[in-house]
C-alpha cells in the first residue's frame, strides 16, 4: 500500500505520468501536465467512464463549450454564492480556507495568532470576451460542466427523441480558483470532470438516487479497485449545497485520508427552473403517457477525472519483496492497474541486441501494435526491464530469446503472478487478447 503521496509524485515524474506545469519556469501552483504514460491512463479512464454511460440506451453524450453566456452563472447561483470563506494571516500573509482549519484563530503556516476576519472569496475565474476589458464583457471559465448540460436539456431531449427518464453525459475541463489547492493532483485549479445528469419525473427521484449509487459503486469494483478503500458519506443538512435535496459522496481512502472522489446529488428541479426564470424559456417536459407537464428533477453523478486518476494510481501501487531468499530483500514496485486502464498493455523485449532477435521482436511489436498499445525495450538486463514494466503497470511482457528463432515461440511473463508461459508466435495476438480480458474476472 502507498504510504505517502510524495512516493507517487516522484514515480509519476520519473516515469512520465505527471509533470508540474511550466516546470522550467519554476512551475505554476496547482496545475499539472500529463506525460506520455499519464495521457494514456487518462484517456483510458475517460473511455471506461464514457462507455459505462453512453453504452446505455437511456444516456446521450454532449460536449459543451467552456465559455458560456454570463447569465448562466447568475442563474445557477455561482456569481452570488460559489465562494469559500477565506482568512489571511496578518503576519506571513498566507491565505487559508476558514472552514478547513481546526483552529481558525491560529495560522497553520507560521503559528501566528493574528488572523483577518473571514471573507467570502468567489472561486470562478474571470476573463474578457472580445477586445474590450470592461465589466460588460466579463465571462467566466466554467466551474462545473453541469450547466452546459442543463442549458442543452431541451436540445438533446428533442433531437435525440428521449423520453424521461434519460441522462446526458459529458467530460470536460472545469476551473476553480481554489484558495488552498494541493496534495498533488487532488485539488487543482484546472481539472476535468466526468458528469452525468439524469432527468427524472419528480417523485421518482429517491429511487433513481439509489439506482445511481449502486451503478457508480459497481463501476469502481469492476475496475478492480480495492472496495475496502471505498465508502459513502451522506451530506448532513449543514453540508448540502443550496440546490440539493440529498447528496452522497463516494469517498476513497487516499494516503492523505478519506476524501471525496465523486458526488451523487439530487439537484431537484433547481437548475432547470432557474434557467427558465433567467432565460424566459420553458424547460418543462410533456409526458405523453400521463399527459402531464413537469420540470424534471435531476440526479447527478459528478466525478473528477484527475482525482480518479490519482485514486487509480494510489490503488494500483504495491511494493513487494520478490527475493527467493527470505533473509534478503529484493523489492519491486508494481502498479497493478486493471488492463483496461493500463497505459501500456504489452511490452516486447528481445533478450539480447543480436540483430536476428531485434528483427523478430520488431515484427512482433508491429503485429501487436495493430490491436494494443505496445512498448519495445531492448536496454538493460531482462530483470531490469521487467521491473521497469512493473513500475508502469504493463500487464504482459513478451520476451524473444534464442530459442524463439528455432521453435517460433516466445515467453510471456505476467505482471502480477510473475508466471511465465511459452506461447507460439502465431497465437500471440489471441493469447494477449484473452489474458487481458480474463483479468479479475
Ligand atoms: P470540495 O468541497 O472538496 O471543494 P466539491 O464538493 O465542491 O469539492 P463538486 O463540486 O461536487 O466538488 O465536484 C465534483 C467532483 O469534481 C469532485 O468529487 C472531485 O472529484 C472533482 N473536483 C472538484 N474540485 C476539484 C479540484 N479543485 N481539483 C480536482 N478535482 C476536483
Amino acid at each position: 500500500m502507498l504510504k505517502d503521496l510524495q512516493t507517487l509524485v516522484s514515480l509519476c515524474k520519473r516515469r512520465g505520468f505527471i509533470f508540474q506545469s511550466s516546470e522550467i519556469y519554476g512551475g505554476i501552483n496547482a496545475c499539472y501536465d500529463y506525460g506520455p504514460l499519464g495521457v494514456e491512463l487518462k484517456m483510458n479512464i475517460k473511455k471506461v467512464w464514457w462507455d459505462s454511460m453512453v453504452s446505455r440506451t437511456d444516456i446521450e453524450g454532449l460536449d459543451a463549450a467552456i465559455l458560456m453566456a454570463p447569465q448562466v452563472w447568475k442563474a445557477s447561483g455561482h456569481v452570488d454564492g460559489f465562494s469559500d470563506p477565506m482568512i489571511e494571516c496578518k503576519s506571513c500573509k498566507a491565505r487559508h480556507r476558514a472552514d478547513n482549519l481546526k483552529d481558525p484563530s491560529k495560522c497553520p503556516n507560521c503559528g501566528n495568532s493574528e488572523m483577518s476576519e473571514p471573507r467570502q472569496f468567489n472561486l470562478m475565474f474571470k476573463t474578457f470576451m472580445g477586445p474590450l476589458e470592461e465589466t460588460a464583457s466579463t465571462v467566466y471559465l466554467r466551474p462545473e460542466t453541469a450547466q452546459g448540460i442543463f442549458v442543452n436539456f431541451e436540445n438533446v431531449q428533442v433531437s435525440a427523441r428521449k423520453k424521461i427518464p434519460f441522462g446526458i453525459a459529458q467530460i470536460g475541463k472545469a476551473f476553480r480558483n481554489e484558495i488552498t489547492p494541493g496534495n498533488f493532483t487532488f485539488r487543482t485549479r484546472e481539472f476535468e470532470q466526468m458528469e452525468m445528469q439524469y432527468f427524472v419525473k419528480p417523485g421518482t427521484d429517491d429511487e433513481y438516487m439509489e439506482m445511481w449509487k449502486d451503478i457508480r459503486k459497481n463501476f469502481y469494483s469492476e475496475l478492480g479497485f480495492n472496495m475496502e478503500r471505498f465508502r459513502f458519506h451522506e451530506h448532513g443538512s449543514d453540508e448540502l449545497a443550496h440546490y440539493a435535496k440529498g447528496a452522497f459522496d463516494i469517498e476513497y481512502e487516499f494516503p492523505i485520508g478519506w476524501q471525496e472522489l465523486e458526488g451523487i446529488h439530487n439537484r431537484t428541479d433547481f437548475d432547470l427552473t432557474q434557467h427558465e426564470k433567467f432565460s424566459g424559456k420553458s424547460l418543462a417536459y410533456f409526458e405523453e403517457a400521463s399527459k402531464e407537464k413537469f420540470v424534471p428533477y435531476v440526479i447527478e453523478t459528478s466525478a473528477g477525472c484527475d482525482r480518479m486518476i490519482l485514486a487509480a494510481l494510489c490503488d494500483a501501487y504495491n511494493e513487494e519483496n520478490v527475493s527467493s531468499d527470505p533473509a534478503k530483500e529484493d523489492k519491486r514496485v508494481v502498479l497493478k492497474f486493471h488492463p483496461k486502464i493500463a497505459p501500456i498493455k504489452v511490452s516486447v523485449l528481445p533478450l539480447s541486441k543480436k540483430p536476428q532477435l531485434q528483427e523478430l521482436a520488431h515484427k512482433i511489436t508491429s503485429d501487436l501494435s495493430q490491436n494494443f498499445r505496445v512498448q519495445y525495450d531492448e536496454t538493460g538486463s531482462i530483470g531490469k526491464r521487467y521491473r521497469r514494466q512493473d513500475e508502469i503497470g504493463t500487464p504482459l511482457c513478451v520476451t524473444v530469446d534464442f530459442e524463439s528463432l528455432e521453435d517460433n515461440s516466445v515467453t510471456v511473463r505476467h505482471r502480477d503472478s510473475m508466471a511465465q508461459d511459452r506461447v507460439e508466435m502465431s497465437k500471440i495476438n489471441n493469447y494477449v487478447f484473452e489474458k487481458l480480458n480474463q483479468f479479475g474476472g
